[in-house]
């Protein structure tokens, strides 16, 4: 894979930059439209996703970007970048994408504690959440890759893949191999 996309308007880019790094890929920091057709990849990082689509619409960025993750190359959008990859998203509702055909419920894990760690289910792979938002429905075409207390937290509809999770915030990088591959 050659250069991976940061989207990096407002959120957590830099850990995904690291993250990417440790794997072997290159790393730009996407801010503007032009920079879309460079990409092999994507990265839509956590953060808030109500600022985040406020960002998108004021640099005129939200059409390139819906064409670029239809576009059937590797994306991986964490939290709030999973917020904006959903059919729908509750609490509050928010405009979303559709991407992925999920709907979600924002801030809706770790409600008491607003962060947590913990392990998936049936792996090792250890499990950051941030004001996570909640997998509440998972549609036909979209499988489920991770689970945690038997609930969707990490699912892919081919090269998309929408995590609850922050797997940039620990240091195990199977999930950023599994979606953007080794580099070449
Ligand atoms: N709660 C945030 C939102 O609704 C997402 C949290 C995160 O990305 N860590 O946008």
């Amino acid at each position: 894979m050659g250069v991976i996309g940061v989207l990096a308007l407002q959120g957590g880019y830099q850990a995904h930059e690291r993250a990417l790094a440790e794997v072997g890929h290159r790393t730009v920091r996407v801010r503007y439209a032009s920079e879309f057709p460079t990409l092999d990849g994507l990265v839509l990082p956590g953060g808030e996703s109500t600022t985040m689509f406020k960002l998108l619409a004021l640099e005129g960025l939200e059409q390139s970007l819906d064409a670029y993750v239809r576009s059937g190359r590797p994306v991986l959008a964490t939290c709030a970048g999973l917020i904006l990859a959903a059919r729908t998203a509750v609490g509050p509702a928010q405009r979303s994408f559709g991407w992925l055909d999920v709907d979600v419920r924002r801030n809706a894990w770790g409600r008491q504690l607003d962060s947590f760690q913990a392990t998936a289910d049936d792996t090792d792979l250890p499990l950051m959440f941030i004001r996570a938002p909640r997998i509440e429905r998972v549609g036909p075409g979209v499988e489920t890759v991770l689970r945690y207390h038997g609930e969707p937290i990490l699912v892919r509809c081919g090269p998309i893949f929408g995590a609850t999770f922050h797997p940039e915030l620990t240091d195990d990088r199977r999930v950023h191999r599994q979606v953007f591959g080794p580099a070449s």
